[in-house]
């Protein structure tokens, strides 16, 4: 018998962790997790199907996808003299920038709430994290960072622009002021870039330390699990050596060619679901006792007045409707939620749903 144990093979701070959860979504309808409600034209699927017949499964992908990042600078006006390097989607990009830099008393820093995987990756591989408060109106607390950084020389900040969960873009100001005080690498992160208007990938040449990471999982691909990072290529050549040599599967990478191809479908999309977010943060606003906060993203977070936002929630479960409660993560989140824009009709039911719970 094995005397082996988790208990004394398992790192403390893997066993202290959290597996990442996802609720079960089946039956409800799905406003939880950020992704495009919307499928493709008829036509548009069988010209997929056939570019797909052409995919050699029983071969190795290209290791560097080519073509693939080619087609991904194009698109995503990727500075000339850029490195592009891409991942199984944007969390695996995060992991391997964590993993170049891994180290004792290493420290990891990001404004927080923010996307949960800097966090948890970070801790994962054995970095330390520093959580930094956001200001009441999910803005950078910029004396407290200023601190933060002097004080602990992160050799990473994660600033996700727009953030997630609170769906604002940080100042530019503010942002630019993070890139020159800080004293190691600092990841933009666009992974909402479509719905934005706004981004830092062209202040790629005027500032070293800066790595703009992108996805087109809220685009609209989120079960391809594609992004990628574009940065200085000093950066991205040794970042390259971490990253497993085939990590981008041919099918991801033939239907990411095929979908970039078809831009124009997602570009129709893109603009409906900011349309949509538009009027649903209008109703929301429009609510007793409802708070939405203006958003940049393709989700809405709001807060309400006078219900838990746990009776909110499972009141919208039991009509059907799944959205993602975030008040247990306390601090500026209190009582919010985070819906994501749907379709006219899944919003509607949303709507409608929320009113009810609410006794309106
Ligand atoms: C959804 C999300 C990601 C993850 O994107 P994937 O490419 O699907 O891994 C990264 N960053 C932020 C801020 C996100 O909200």
């Amino acid at each position: 018998m094995s005397e082996a144990k988790p208990a004394t093979l398992i790192r403390p701070e893997v066993r202290s962790l959290s597996a990442y959860h996802v609720a079960d979504a089946s039956g409800y309808v799905k406003l939880d997790a950020m992704e495009n409600p919307y499928t493709w034209p008829e036509d548009m699927t069988q010209a997929w199907l056939e570019c797909l017949r052409h995919v050699a499964v029983n071969r190795y992908p290209d290791p560097t996808a080519r073509r693939l990042a080619e087609g991904l600078r194009q698109s995503g006006g990727v500075p000339q003299g850029a490195g592009v390097l891409l991942g199984n989607g944007s969390d695996e990009i995060i992991q391997i920038i964590l993993m170049a830099v891994a180290g004792p008393e290493v420290t990891v820093l990001a404004p927080e709430p923010t996307f949960v995987m800097y966090r948890q990756l970070a801790l994962s591989l054995g970095l330390r994290f520093i959580g930094v408060p956001l200001d009441e109106d999910f803005g950078m607390d910029l004396p407290a960072l200023r601190a933060a950084i002097v004080q602990h020389r992160p050799a990473v900040v994660f600033l996700a622009y727009p953030n997630n969960p609170t769906g604002n873009l940080f100042e530019r100001s503010a942002m630019e002021e993070i890139l020159a005080l800080a004293p190691g690498l600092v990841v933009v992160d666009e992974a909402y870039e479509p719905f934005a208007d706004a981004s830092f990938m062209a202040d790629l040449p005027r500032f070293g330390n800066l790595l703009v990471m992108r996805t087109l999982s809220k685009l609209g691909l989120a079960g391809l699990r594609l992004g990628y990072l574009a940065g200085a290529p000093a950066w991205v050549g040794e970042l390259d050596k971490v990253r497993l040599p085939y990590n981008i599967n041919v099918l991801t990478q033939a239907t990411a060619e095929f979908a970039l191809a078809h831009g124009e479908v997602f570009a129709a999309q893109t603009a409906e679901i900011k349309s949509e977010r538009e009027k649903l943060f209008l109703a929301l606003a429009a609510m007793a006792g409802v708070r939405p906060y203006p958003s940049r993203a393709n989700f809405i977070l709001f807060r309400c007045h006078g219900q838990p936002a746990g009776a909110v929630f499972d009141g919208l479960k039991r009509a059907g409707v799944l959205i993602k409660n975030l008040s247990a993560a306390g601090g500026v989140l209190v009582d919010c939620l985070r819906v994501t824009v749907g379709t006219p009709a899944e919003n509607r039911q949303f709507l409608d749903a929320l009113a009810h719970v609410l006794g309106r």
